[in-house]
């Protein structure tokens, strides 16, 4: 059994890798604990030290690295650098702000001294997905490291290249071996370790069905567990709004990364006032998007990763269209090679439909025309997701009410919604649980032990 790297703007294949074999797992799953062992009992100041090593060797190769990045899963080069300069800001992040995250707390009770401290629980699986290679992970690793843990690493069967260049970054910047190791795996070889013992948390970041998978193996076997799953995100446009800026922000969320993104605008909702004009500058803009090589400075719109992907895609927007949707632009194939899918609005979109409940992974555009912002907050929160939300208006207050009645984990107002190392992460619903990033994010797999002196 082998995986396999393949480019989505060429569809050739740039290199074959062997599976793990069971006997060299258990090797990696040994070296996890026993690195463990040693690393947990580092101080905080001590795994400062290859983290910030990490940050400079990230900035030193990012060129590089970008490369790689769009060779295997097809983003633009320029998305690809600054990825993987974000993964250099975690890492900075956690190394400056770990010791006081993770600091004791006194918590005043009848006993002479109690307080809580932060200890590290131990091996972790980190489950990851091919959109943002590097960031999916560093978001993980970066806490997780300066905590105490090790990870073992189950990159997307996509990027293996990715997998592999992230162990070679963590060893190279100082960590003792087995800090982090990448498994070139399947996802069944992935479950199972979830029931070994010796991993005592796994973190997932990806489709609601894989969620559903490991979070359910997960709880059967009391394993801690952070799920970041997909999003169906709402992006309400009030009559108020700056146009203009709400149609820029919308087709950047929509279209950065290929729509692959999964706190990507995705439900664009507009009350009849602006509806038209809305819709007329997104077309504007969607129209001049350029597919074309990513490498290239002239291309704005790359491949989707894979080429099953990209079909399924195509599948749901027929759906949608068969269900009553209107085609507005794209909404096809185009005839050429490469997992390219054309800019797509489709207008009319409605709760029945698979384009409303449903994540759209890809450039395509869903608006619902509401009649007012009530509405738009009633049919936002109509969906089995609960990730992030964008909210347009130039009254600061009301943008506010409406985002304390979305149901996400986070709601930008007069911005798109996007991640930042010092505020939590994640969603509600069907987009998972648990936090990453900020506090919340480094200290999701610790053991939160309350100490009590009588
Ligand atoms: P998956 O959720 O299948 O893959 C993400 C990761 O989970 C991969 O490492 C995958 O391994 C692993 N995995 C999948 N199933 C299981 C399982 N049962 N047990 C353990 N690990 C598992 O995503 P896909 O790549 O198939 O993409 C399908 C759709 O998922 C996309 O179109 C998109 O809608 C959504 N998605 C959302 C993401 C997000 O950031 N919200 C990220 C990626 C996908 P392997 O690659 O070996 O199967």
């Amino acid at each position: 059994m082998s995986i396999q790297t393949v480019n989505p703007f060429s569809n050739e294949v740039i290199a074959t890798y062997p599976l793990l074999q069971p006997n060299e797992l258990e090797t990696k799953l040994q070296l996890a604990e026993q690195t463990f062992r040693l690393w947990s009992k580092r101080s905080i100041c001590q795994r400062a030290t290859p983290m910030r090593e990490l940050c400079e060797q990230l900035k030193h190769r990012k060129k590089t690295l970008a490369t790689m990045i769009t060779e295997e899963m097809g983003k633009l080069h320029h998305e690809a650098l600054a990825e993987v300069e974000k993964c250099a800001w975690v890492c900075e992040h956690y190394a400056d702000h770990a010791e006081r995250y993770l600091a004791p707390q006194v918590i005043s009770t009848e006993a002479k001294r109690s307080y809580i401290c932060y200890q590290p629980l131990g091996p972790l699986l980190a489950i990851m997905p091919w959109n943002y290679p590097f960031w999916q992970v560093f978001r993980a690793l970066a806490p997780n490291l300066m905590a105490g843990n090790t990870l073992l690493l189950k990159h997307a069967s996509n990027v293996p290249q990715c997998s592999q260049a992230i162990e070679h970054l963590v060893q190279e910047a100082g960590f003792p071996d087995g800090c982090l190791q990448s498994l070139l795996i399947d996802a069944k070889a992935a479950n199972e370790l979830i029931t070994d013992q010796r991993i005592r948390g796994v973190t997932l970041t990806g489709s609601e069905f894989a969620g559903r998978s490991v979070g359910s193996l997960a709880g059967q076997y009391l394993k801690q567990s952070v799920l970041e799953l997909g999003g169906s995100d709402p992006f309400i446009v009030c009559d108020d709004a700056n146009l203009q800026q709400a149609v820029d922000a919308a087709v950047t969320s929509r279209c950065m990364n290929a729509g692959q993104t999964c706190i990507a605008a995705k439900r664009f909702f507009v009350t009849p006032a602006i509806a038209d004009d809305f819709i007329q500058g997104l077309i504007n803009r969607m129209q001049m998007l350029m597919i074309g090589d990513p490498n290239d400075d002239q291309t704005t719109l790359a491949p989707l990763a894979r080429t099953d992907l990209r079909n399924d895609l195509h599948n749901q927007v027929l759906c949608a269209l068969d269900q009553g949707a209107k085609n507005i632009i794209g909404c096809h194939i185009p005839d050429r090679d490469g997992n390219f899918y054309l800019p797509s609005i489709l207008d009319n979109v409605s709760p029945d439909m698979g384009a409303f409940q449903e994540e759209l992974f890809g450039p395509v555009a869903s608006i619902i025309r509401v009649r007012n912002t009530d509405e738009a907050i009633r049919l936002a929160n109509q969906s089995h997701y609960g990730l992030g939300a964008s909210i347009w208006s130039k009254d600061i207050n009301k943008a506010e009410e409406i985002a304390l009645q979305i149901e996400a984990g986070s709601c930008f107002i007069n911005s798109f919604v996007k991640s930042h190392c010092a505020l939590p992460f994640g969603g509600i619903k069907n987009s998972g649980y648990g936090r990453e990033l900020g506090v919340p994010g480094i200290q999701a797999f610790t053991n939160i032990k309350t100490v009590w002196v009588q």
